[in-house]
């Protein structure tokens, strides 16, 4: 069984969300100087590379925050759905002509946003393949419990709102900032871990398939 690492490196040469804070590893304490061990300090927003939404990042206060997030659902079968490079929006129609095997409760989406990541771009792309509105609803009315999508969000740049909305509403745990440039279509086991941080709206994961 193949094991395939689909969480971005984090480091200050990923791009970040317009607007957010630069990623920055600091190392404060530093051997070559005397110190007795290294040590660094991280500075970024908590959606940085890979890593999930809570949906306390759109709902409203009572909403769920990232501790809270059930593990069960971000680990467990997932089915990795290819595009063809000419989807440029993910919406219900392209949803109805994919085929998404029954029963499927986890789905990640490879589209052209992969290549992104191969070719490592550092700036932000603002034109990346996310999900429509309707193709949120379309996901929640037909099972599916976790969406993972493989750009820094699930919705498309000029509408972030509605498809993230939702989704959360309906109890849909996102991942973003996924790379699936390595990884064929097909059924895997998914382990998707996020950082366990208090009250947080969102937090950084290591994720990985695992071949089936
Ligand atoms: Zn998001």
């Amino acid at each position: 069984m193949r094991t395939y690492d689909i969480s971005l490196t984090i480091s200050p040469d990923l791009p970040v969300w317009p607007g957010d804070p630069e990623i920055v590893l600091e190392r404060f304490s530093k051997m070559e100087e005397g110190d007795p061990c290294n040590v660094t300090k991280i500075s970024a927003s908590l959606h940085l590379g890979t890593h999930v939404d809570a949906p306390y990042h759109y709902l409203n206060s009572d909403a769920p925050t990232i501790e809270q997030l059930p593990l069960h659902l971000l680990t467990g079968r997932a089915y990795v759905l290819e595009l063809p490079n000419e989807v440029d929006l993910i919406t219900a129609a392209v949803l109805e002509h994919s085929e998404i095997p029954p029963r499927t409760r986890r789905l990640l989406f490879k589209t052209r946003n992969s290549a992104i990541w191969a070719q490592q771009k550092r700036q932000f792309q603002p034109d990346f393949v996310a999900l429509s509105p309707d193709a949120a609803e379309y996901l929640a009315h037909h099972g599916i419990r976790l969406v993972g999508v493989d750009y820094l969000s699930v919705a498309p740049f000029h509408l972030p709102a509605p498809t993230h909305e939702i989704l959360l509403k309906s109890g849909v745990v996102i991942i973003e900032g996924l790379d699936l440039s390595q990884v064929r279509q097909g059924r895997y086991t998914l382990y998707c871990l996020p950082l366990k941080i208090a009250g947080a709206d969102g937090a950084p994961a290591r994720a990985i398939l695992i071949g089936v």
